[in-house]
């Protein structure tokens, strides 16, 4: 398969409008201030449109429309509702080729995730939801002989959804699907680094979402984020991105007294026991390909398996066959099906990261490979490109406690299993983390012990629509995915009612 045109050159498949406005009430609407933003593709660093700089005012405005809807949308049957979340699976399915690249060009990631992974995922995820609040269920409870109590799902209303760069339509999915699901509307902020994939889509459901019911805003944290999850005038905030903003929403949210769900920050451990190198077999072969995973998405996932735990018995056999797995990643134009590493999302980003490879020397880690950008040459000398990076170190450096979000893994060694356990602990966070054993009993503990929301054994970086995902510790509140997420979008109204 050769590589797709670029936006903007012969034969693009998808071409970006020169200028967007927000989504509000079914209509385009410019901001109320008349300022818009420049939003680089990461491909090659150059500026491929302009987006609304939102405030408080655009806020207000998509805010009106929501509950304009509201009154409407709420009381929808889960069929209708459910029709809606099948159609907009379906536009989404006939364009996905189209979608794939348009998140490519706005994100950077290698177009071969979102066409395998991200787009089909979410695809799955609005089917989901539609198949759940059809078969969701009230509760009945006799309370005496003659008083029996009704519990009632109603919708919370309007809601705030504010996501992070990382999977820019994923993560809007995660927050819309559910949401609608449950009979709510929606007023959702995209991140300043992202937000035109997410205007690409809503171009393509403008005639099938009824106005007010999903309505985008665009802008910047503090000045558009802020007000959205402050305001008086939402039931919910939820929110993705990072665990320093995470504790802002929290604040805002404790204001009004309103449900937040929080997905945070991760440092993942991918343990490795030696019982993996028993043979080298195809499992061994899937265990190096877990460990090469740090950098899937540019390593710009918050479970990336950001701290990589080897047991001594197979430290450097194992991690000598590992480092040939990452030295052959293919690195190159994101557009193209080949390549399997893309673009860092931001410069910011990119700077970011770079600099955490310099603390990472300062500690008195071991660069093991890379460890500098990947200087591609034509149009893409201009994109933000760094090389899989991999690190020797031990569990109090700064590189395996602070998240990277980057493709760079911090490696250490543990003699038994209760070290592993003591070591994959130690951090801040508990999003994801794997285990790589061939041993069921050592899986099972391992997978109780382990303080994180998602445990993957003997695979990674799997999320179906139906696995509940989310965070212990400092990596969130809440869970997202699986029936639960309904709950999370509703209020549960109990009817007390004697005959
Ligand atoms: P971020 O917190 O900087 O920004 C996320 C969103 O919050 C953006 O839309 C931003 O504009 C907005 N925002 C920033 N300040 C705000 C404020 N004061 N009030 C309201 N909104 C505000 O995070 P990021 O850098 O965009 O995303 C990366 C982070 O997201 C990482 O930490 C990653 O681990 C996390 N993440 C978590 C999950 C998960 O499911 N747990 C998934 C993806 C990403």
């Amino acid at each position: 398969m050769t590589a797709y045109a670029h936006p903007g050159t012969p034969g693009a498949l998808v071409e970006y409008k020169p200028r967007y406005e927000n989504w509000i009430g079914g209509e385009w609407v410019p901001p109320v201030d008349g300022r818009y933003f420049e939003n680089i593709t990461p491909v090659t660093g150059k500026v491929f449109t302009e987006i609304p700089q939102s405030n408080a005012a655009d806020i207000e405005l998509a805010l009106d429309a929501a509950h304009r809807a509201a009154p409407t949308w709420n009381k929808t049957s889960p069929a209708e509702r459910a029709a809606l979340l099948n159609r907009i699976a379906d536009v989404m399915e006939a364009n996905l080729e189209k979608l794939a690249v348009a998140e490519t060009w706005d994100n950077g990631k290698a177009v071969r995730e979102p066409l395998a992974a991200d787009i089909p995922l979410a695809i799955d995820h609005f089917r989901y939801f539609a198949s759940a609040i059809r078969t969701q269920e009230g509760r009945l409870s006799q309370i005496d002989e003659d008083t029996v109590a009704y519990h009632f799902h109603e919708p919370l209303g309007v809601v705030g959804q504010i996501i992070p760069w990382n999977f820019p339509i994923l993560m809007a999915t995660w927050k819309l699907a559910p949401a609608l699901a449950a009979g709510n509307c929606v007023v959702l902020k995209p991140a300043e680094q992202t937000p035109a994939s997410i205007l690409y889509l809503m171009e393509l459901l403008a005639d099938i979402i009824p106005p007010g019911v999903v309505n985008i805003v665009n802008g910047f944290g503090a000045e558009a984020g802020k007000p959205l999850a402050s305001n008086k005038r939402i039931a919910k905030i939820a929110f993705t991105g990072e665990t320093t903003t995470g504790r802002l929403i929290m604040q805002y949210a404790s204001q009004n007294i309103i449900p937040v769900t929080l997905e945070l920050g991760g440092k993942s451990p991918n343990i490795f026991f030696e019982d993996v190198a028993a043979e080298k077999d195809a499992f061994y072969d899937k265990a190096l390909e877990g460990y090469a995973m740090f950098s899937l998405n540019q390593g710009e996932v918050c479970t990336c398996p950001s701290r990589a735990l080897i047991q001594r018995s197979i430290y450097d056999s194992f991690l000598g066959d590992a480092l040939g797995r990452v030295e052959a990643t293919v690195q190159g134009d994101p557009l193209d099906p080949a390549t399997q590493i893309g673009a860092q999302a931001s410069n910011d980003q990119y700077e970011k990261i770079l600099s955490y490879i310099d603390i990472g020397k300062q500690e008195g880690a071991k660069i093991l490979t890379g460890g500098e950008p990947n200087e591609l040459g034509g149009d893409l000398a201009g994109g933000y490109y760094i090389k899989p990076t991999v690190f020797e170190g031990s569990n109090s450096m700064r590189l395996f406690q602070e998240e990277i979000f980057g493709p760079v893994v911090a490696t250490t060694s543990f003699a038994d299993y209760d070290e592993a356990m003591s070591i994959a602990n130690d951090t801040l966070y508990g999003l994801g983390s794997g285990v790589w054993t061939r041993n069921g009993n050592t899986a099972f503990r391992a997978g109780r012990t382990i303080q994180a929301g998602r445990v993957w054994v003997n695979n990674y970086h799997a999320y179906p629509a139906h696995a509940a995902f989310g965070g212990y510790k400092s990596s969130g509140i809440g869970r997202e995915n699986h029936l639960m997420m309904l709950d999370h979008y509703q209020q549960t109204k109990n009817l007390l009612v004697s005959y």
